[in-house]
């Protein structure tokens, strides 16, 4: 009956979350333990029923007539029992983000801005957020960030819902037809979850198959993201990416490629200022995630001098190069949301002379990514797990190391070795949990160090 049918059962990871505002994110998730509640792990925790509410293990319940099951993208789905108890009832496993895209037919007119990718979606999402309410759309940003969106009012009409989307939230969603749909890149992250690479940059491209009239935009700056511009030939893509352009008054102006009538153009607007007035941009990473965010904003109806002012006004993510503090001429930045090497490399690239503090769970066993930016670090600062495994590569690249072992340390030694104009950076190409919480955690506690430093 129809009651029965709307009957939709949620599901959280009994276990920690992913360590990402939000839960189930592309970053530190690889790394993580979830001691996930299975019946072999004991009792369920008593069932508790409330008006609505209905505590219990998943895979005891009795899923006939349920409409879906909604599972937070931090579950594993392929080791968790849930999707073979789902599919063994005909069930689908679903996300929030289904939710959503099975309720946008009510809700007022209004756009989807999707955001994946395997670095950059939270300032790319935060970011092309930003610039729309400065222009003074009606906006809400969720998904992998921020609030749950269902939880929310819905927009007024004329409003944009900018949505960060793992993978994870991807892979359990199927009707999300984004207005624009946006790729910052794809390295090798998250093997453990999927069958290979191939399956990883597969759950990506289903992002834009499930577009029906919407536009890609993808910075297409990597191999696989170029594999995926071919997979979608014959759909509306914009490839945004972000190079200079030296003007006649010899100054640098920012030149965004696109497709127009399939011919790739190069546009340059005078109303659009250098990334160096864009100061919680700094770093080739963030020009592609400006780029992409410039593409997205135009797409929306905005000007560039709209999208400027959004430009410079944006104040930046915490834990992402976060800027905490300036002390005796040493600038102290906070960037450790870089739980993998590809994350850290281009926060090196963006400064001359660091003092690297780096370390943690480490999902690699190299530095491969963050070798052509050694020439800007000045020495390393290695802690937790990986650190002996580090400071053996750093040493071996002719670095000054110290093995600090703990954060405290590190921010201490560091800061005593920094002189004036250089640079103390947490990035740490590692995951957090040997030594904290989560990646937050991680940050709050360097600028808790930083904070406590003489002056
Ligand atoms: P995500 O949400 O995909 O994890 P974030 O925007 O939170 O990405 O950034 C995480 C870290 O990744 C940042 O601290 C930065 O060092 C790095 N990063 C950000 N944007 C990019 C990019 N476009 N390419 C590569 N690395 C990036």
């Amino acid at each position: 009956n129809e009651a029965a049918r709307q009957k939709i059962l949620p599901m959280r990871s009994m276990g920690r979350g992913t360590g990402e505002a939000g839960g189930g994110g592309d970053s530190e998730a690889g790394a993580a333990r979830h001691p996930l509640h299975h019946p072999a792990d004991g009792p369920p925790p008593p069932a508790a029923r409330g008006e609505d509410l209905v505590l219990a293990d998943p895979i005891e319940i009795d899923l006939t007539g349920y409409a879906g099951v909604v599972v937070s993208p931090g579950v594993p789905l392929n080791r968790h029992p849930i999707a073979g108890h789902a599919a063994s009832f005909g069930v689908p496993v679903i996300s929030d983000i289904e939710l959503f895209a099975q309720a946008r037919a009510s809700l007022p007119a209004h756009k989807v801005v999707g955001i994946t990718g395997t670095n950059g979606k939270s300032t790319t999402t935060a970011l092309i957020a930003h610039i729309l309410e400065t222009a003074g759309v009606p906006t809400l940003m969720g998904g992998n960030i921020g609030l749950p969106i269902l939880g929310r009012d819905p927009l007024p009409a004329g409003g944009v819902y900018v949505l960060e989307l793992s993978s994870y939230q991807i892979d359990i969603t199927q009707s999300l037809d984004c207005d624009v749909a946006v790729l910052t890149n794809i390295t090798p992250d998250h093997l453990d979850r999927y069958d290979g690479f191939a399956g990883y940059a597969a759950s990506k491209l289903r992002l834009f198959t499930m577009q029906g009239k919407g536009i890609s935009v993808i910075a297409g700056d990597d191999e696989p993201s170029v594999e995926i511009i071919n997979a979608l030939r014959n759909r509306p893509i914009h490839p945004a990416s972000l190079s200079w352009a030296t003007t006649e008054q010899g100054e640098q102006r920012p030149v965004i490629s696109r497709v127009e009538m399939g011919r790739v153009m190069r546009v340059m607007s005078s109303s659009l200022q250098g990334q160096e007035n864009w100061p919680a941009l700094q770093g080739p990473h963030n020009a592609q995630n400006a780029a992409l965010a410039i593409e997205t904003c135009r797409l929306l109806g905005l000007s560039y001098s709209q999208i400027d002012q959004g430009l410079r006004s944006y104040p930046g993510l915490p834990h992402r190069m976060q800027r905490v503090a300036e002390k005796r001429g040493v600038l102290f930045v906070n960037d450790s949301k870089a739980t993998n090497a590809t994350a850290t490399a281009p926060a090196l690239g963006a400064y001359p002379k660091i003092h690297w503090i780096l370390g943690g769970l480490p999902k690699t066993d190299d530095l491969d990514d963050c070798a052509p930016w050694f020439g800007h670090v000045v020495a390393g600062y290695t802690i937790g797990q990986a650190g002996p495994m580090f400071a053996r590569i750093l040493r071996e690249a002719g670095k000054p190391v110290t093995e600090s072992g703990t954060l405290d340390q590190a921010v201490a030694d560091a800061a005593a070795a920094a002189r004036p104009g250089e640079v103390v950076m947490l990035s740490p190409a590692c995951a957090s949990f040997d030594q904290f919480s989560d990646y937050e955690a991680r940050g709050d506690a360097f600028r808790r160090a930083v904070e406590g430093l003489p002056l």
